[in-house]
């Protein structure tokens, strides 16, 4: 396996000289373009890495499925949807457009930033840090990984450079879709953009949510199987932004990009691949991670369909 995972990262190499680093966020600037890394961790437990599988990066919108999990666990599932909508909207991730032209004035799904605000407002807590607190267990579970924490940096950038994010919740509040204080749901989602984390992490939540919630080490269950389900169902129809349905005719496995240069792939009963690769391309997809998938799922025979 390691072999195939090298042939594959040599022959993408190329690629990330076809995108660009993120600069909207300032902070995310800093990440180096060349970086790239796979790792996969498979039903038995087997873990394989390659490149720079070590290098920490922010999670950004991958953390949508996990926060999206977890609002579905906390709530009533129609309580929920009468929040956010089943539809990928073939918007850019930060679009603001629908919130206005769309019937239900509903964001069409959790896995762009104005449905993402909903579910964090969603999440449960007595206060602000709880809610932080529960989080970031839940994303340290899912990981096994304690160490996971958030990138100040990132998070004081995000918040500072975060207007359009703004704009969209207050939009939302005005329109009855999150409750509450506005600042503090930003905040909160803000930080949970600013997770750290490695493709290390992001091959077993992949692995995890491919095992329909059930840790492969020792069996315990982290997320039920409807939840599971239904979050890989996301990851297919909306997890690559409007390249969704690109990807899905490609590869065809449920995976969700984020613009810190992640991809959280999850190949149901089989594995989960983390790539990190920070050079972009337009829609805000690692380039060369898109590649490398495309060639894994042909090379491993992965297309669920
Ligand atoms: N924090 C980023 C934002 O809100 C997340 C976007 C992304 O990864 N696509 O704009």
């Amino acid at each position: 396996m390691e072999r195939i995972l090298k042939e594959v990262l040599d022959t993408n190499r190329k690629y990330v000289n076809y995108g660009q680093v993120a600069s909207y966020i300032p902070e995310l600037k800093n990440a180096h373009r060349d970086d790239l890394g796979i790792c996969i961790i498979d039903k038995d437990n087997n873990v394989y890495k390659v490149g720079d599988c070590e290098t920490k990066f922010t999670i950004q919108s991958i953390s949508k499925t996990i926060v999206l999990a977890m609002a579905l666990m906390d709530n009533d599932w129609i309580d929920v949807f009468s929040k956010v909508g089943m539809e990928p909207s073939g918007d850019p991730f930060n679009s603001i457009m629908k919130l206005e032209t769309n019937d239900t004035k509903k964001p069409c799904n959790p896995m762009i930033n104005a449905g993402a605000i909903v579910t964090t407002s969603l999440i449960k807590g007595a206060t602000p840090q709880e809610k932080e607190e529960r989080m970031l267990k839940f994303f340290r579970r899912l990981a096994k990984n304690d160490n996971i924490g958030i990138n100040y940096d990132v998070y004081e950038s995000e918040k500072v450079s975060g207007d359009r994010n703004r704009a969209m919740a207050y939009l939302l509040k005005n329109d009855g879709f999150i409750d509450g204080d506005v600042e503090e749901v930003l905040d909160l989602y803000f930080k949970q953009c600013s997770l750290e984390i490695d493709a290390v992490d992001l091959a077993r939540i992949g692995m995890n949510l491919a095992s329909y919630g059930i840790d492969v080490e020792n069996g315990e269950r982290l997320i039920s199987e409807r939840v599971s389900r239904m979050v890989k169902t996301f990851m297919v129809t909306c997890g690559m932004y409007d390249a969704s349905g690109e990807f899905a005719i490609k590869v065809g496995i449920p995976a969700k990009s984020g613009v810190g240069g992640g991809i959280m792939a999850s190949v149901p009963n089989s594995m989960g691949i983390g790539v990190y690769g920070p050079s972009l391309d337009k829609k805000g997809n690692s380039v060369a991670g898109v590649k490398i998938l495309e060639d894994l799922s042909k090379k491993l025979n992965l297309n669920i369909f």
